[in-house]
Order: structure tokens, then C-alpha cells, then sequence
């Protein structure tokens, strides 16, 4: 069985830590901050990133991102700022997609210029807008697919033989799409990131991040990672792991409830436009369609200028308005009360990002249950 078309096997088996005291069917749980240790092998330490469980599941997060090796991080911030500290130095110079996730865009704003690394952002990333951003100077493109709050989607294999071609690093943030379905290291791309704080994790209970990639980029990491000290504790690595065993099921389930939603959403009078990845609509459904399995559980959409937002949001009773995403309950928001109220209202609109836009992350309830929510709170909310 290729690994490929066994997503479930490699979420419950690879990097299987034995229990070969009791045989016990699940991973025993190592918190020892200090092992025997006489000067000679490994030293074994959390902060090393190097504790048995630890361990096991870097194996399982490169399993799952088809790629040699993985570390594993106390927070998605943790893995993407690590990524970049150790990747660029002062002089250097990154490209980075406009829609990438606001931790990390305030990371660039904050940090960048004061450790003397410069960047541009572009706003459609394409082989053109690559080229016209690209500087002697420039050593990395960062990119997120599909992007938070659009769903835009990027061609990941224009993206890497761009990066090939001029001898760059390349790293996406993952976390929306999850490695069930989309493996970036298969279209070339050398560092994938997750906030397992997403569909990692998926029950909204843990802050993680994880990053995969060769054996030489991952030691490369290890020796700047260490020194900021962003592993994860072992109790929670271990919560991590026991989620990502049903990682395959909960993203199936997600994304095959989203596309029908989408669709349904599309054709309701009340819904003025639906972005989803899946939908023949979706400006960059061809591109989605090639590097995608499923199209996810995340979507946005604007309601008609019939329907006060605000009262849609408060007469929703199943789906929680809240600010994180990719938990098995399903979560709406809106970017302007949320993740984007301290862009001005001017910035947000030349992102693209309707004032009424609302960004939905689909739980593992039943089709039926959720449309029916939103059926009931969108007849509340009539003007
Ligand atoms: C949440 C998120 C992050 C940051 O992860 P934390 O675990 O909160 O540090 C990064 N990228 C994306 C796309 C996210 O949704």
C-alpha cells in the first residue's frame, strides 16, 4: 500500500513509539526532562526537540508530508518564525504572499527590519509577479494556499520552479489545506509549516506547530530552533499525536460537508458570493483541482444586503462564532470584527475583503444540522 493512498494508515501507524514494557495498543507518554547520559551519544532534552515522543511524531508529520524529516513546535508562530531565523540573516532578502496569516505578517513588519532582512509582499502570486518581486539579494518565497480569509489558491508547482530556477528556498504554510489534502513537498516546494493548533490538533485544545522537510533542511533548523527553545511539551505532543490518528476521517468529513454547503450557499438568494475552492466558480478551481485531494473545510461568504450580519451571527445556535478554526465544531467570523480590525477599512477592501465577508470553518456536524442552523438564522436576520 503506497503511502499516498493510505492517508488513515500513516496517521495511525508512522512513527509508532512501542510500548515494549506492557505492549500497550498506544504510545507510552516519556516527560523525563533529563536521561543516562555519560558524555558519549545523544543527550536527550526537550528543549532538543530529541525526546522519544518527540521524536515519534516528527517521524509521523514527514510521513504525513511525504518529506525526509519534521519538527515539532510549541506553536505555529513558534515553527514559522524558526523557519525564517534560520533560513535568512541580516542582507537577506524574502518574497511574501500578501494573504498569508496575520501572525505571520506582523512577524515580518515587526521583526524583519530590525534583524535587517527586507521583503516584499505580492498580491496574485504568479511566475510574473515572482519575477518583478525577485532581488539579487533574495534567498526565500513564503507562501499559505489555500489563503485565510479568500481561499485564493497559488500554484504550488509554478512557485517551486520559479525558486528552483534562481536557486531560492521555498516554504508554505500549510495549515489550511492539511496534509490529507495537499502534499506541497510533491510539487517541489523544501519546508512545509503547520499550525497543529488547526487540523492538527482539531478538537480546539492545543497550541502546536510542526514543520517538514529534508534531513539537511531539518538539521539546518534544528540548530536555530534549539536555540529559541520552541519545542512542545511531551504531555501535549502526546495529545497531538492521538488527534492526528484521526486527522484522514475529521478533514474527509470536513471537506466533503464544505463543498456541499458551498454549493448550497451558492444557490441561496440570500448569499451574495461564496469563495470556495471547490466550486467551478472558485477563480482558481483548475489550479485546486491539480494539487488538492479534497478542497478543505474552510470557506468565506457575503450574505445579501438584505441580512443584518450581526444578527446572523447572533442567531446562529450550532455554529460558534469564534476567532481560531479546523475543530471538529464547526466556527464562523468576521474579518472585520476579528482578524482584520486593525487593517483601516480602506486596506481591507484592496485586499479584497468585503466588510460583510464571513469566514466559516466546517465542523464534523451533519450537512442537515448545519444548513439547518443557517437556514433558521438567516430568516431571523431579515432587514
Ligand atoms: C493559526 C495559524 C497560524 C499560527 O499558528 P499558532 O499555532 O496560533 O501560532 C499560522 N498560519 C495559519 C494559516 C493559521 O491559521
Amino acid at each position: 500500500m503506497s503511502k499516498l493512498t493510505s492517508p488513515n494508515y500513516v496517521c495511525v501507524h508512522a512513527g509508532d513509539l512501542k510500548d515494549t514494557t506492557f505492549g500497550g495498543a498506544t504510545a507510552p507518554i516519556y516527560t523525563s526532562t533529563t536521561y543516562d547520559y555519560r558524555g558519549e551519544g545523544t543527550n536527550l532534552y526537550p528543549r532538543y526537540f530529541n525526546t522519544p515522543n518527540q521524536v515519534a511524531l516528527a517521524q509521523k508529520m514527514a510521513a504525513l508530508e511525504q518529506t525526509e524529516a519534521a519538527l515539532i513546535f510549541g506553536s505555529g508562530m513558534a515553527a514559522i518564525s524558526a523557519v525564517f531565523m534560520a533560513f535568512l540573516k541580516q542582507g537577506d532578502h524574502i518574497i511574501l504572499q500578501r494573504a498569508i496569516y496575520g501572525g505571520t505578517a506582523h512577524f515580518a513588519a515587526a521583526e524583519f527590519d530590525r534583524t535587517g532582512i527586507s521583503y516584499t509582499m505580492i498580491e496574485h502570486v504568479d511566475e510574473e509577479s515572482l519575477q518583478t518581486a525577485l532581488k539579487e539579494n533574495t534567498r526565500m518565497i513564503y507562501i499559505e494556499t489555500p489563503s485565510n480569509p479568500l481561499l485564493e489558491v497559488v500554484d504550488i508547482e509554478v512557485v517551486s520552479a520559479f525558486a528552483k530556477a534562481n536557486s531560492l528556498k521555498t516554504a508554505i504554510d500549510n495549515t489550511f489545506a492539511s496534509p490529507i489534502n495537499q502534499n506541497p513537498a510533491n510539487y517541489g516546494i523544501d519546508i512545509i509549516i503547520h499550525s497543529a493548533t488547526k487540523y492538527l490538533g482539531g478538537h480546539s485544545d492545543i497550541c502546536a506547530g510542526t514543520v517538514s522537510a529534508s534531513q539537511v533542511d531539518i538539521d539546518r533548523l534544528w540548530k536555530t530552533a534549539k536555540n529559541y527553545g520552541g519545542s512542545l511539551s511531551d504531555v501535549t505532543v502526546h495529545l497531538l499525536e492521538r488527534s492526528i490518528k484521526t486527522l484522514g476521517l475529521r478533514v474527509k468529513q470536513q471537506s466533503e460537508t464544505a463543498h456541499k454547503l458551498a454549493v448550497a450557499l451558492e444557490l441561496n438568494q440570500d448569499v451574495e458570493s461564496v469563495n470556495y475552492p471547490g466550486l467551478e466558480s472558485h477563480a482558481q478551481h483548475e489550479i485546486a483541482k491539480k494539487q488538492m485531494r479534497y478542497y478543505g473545510g474552510m470557506m468565506s461568504f457575503v450574505l445579501s444586503s438584505k441580512i443584518d450580519d450581526d444578527q446572523f451571527l447572533n442567531h446562529l445556535k450550532v455554529i460558534k462564532p469564534a476567532l481560531s478554526l479546523a475543530g471538529v465544531e464547526s466556527t464562523i467570523l468576521s474579518p472585520r470584527l476579528t482578524s482584520h480590525s486593525l487593517l483601516p477599512a480602506k486596506e481591507r477592501r484592496e485586499q479584497g475583503i468585503d466588510d460583510r465577508l464571513l469566514r466559516f470553518s466546517t465542523g464534523i456536524e451533519e450537512l442537515e444540522v448545519l444548513l439547518e442552523d443557517i437556514m433558521q438564522a438567516l430568516e431571523n436576520s431579515r432587514k
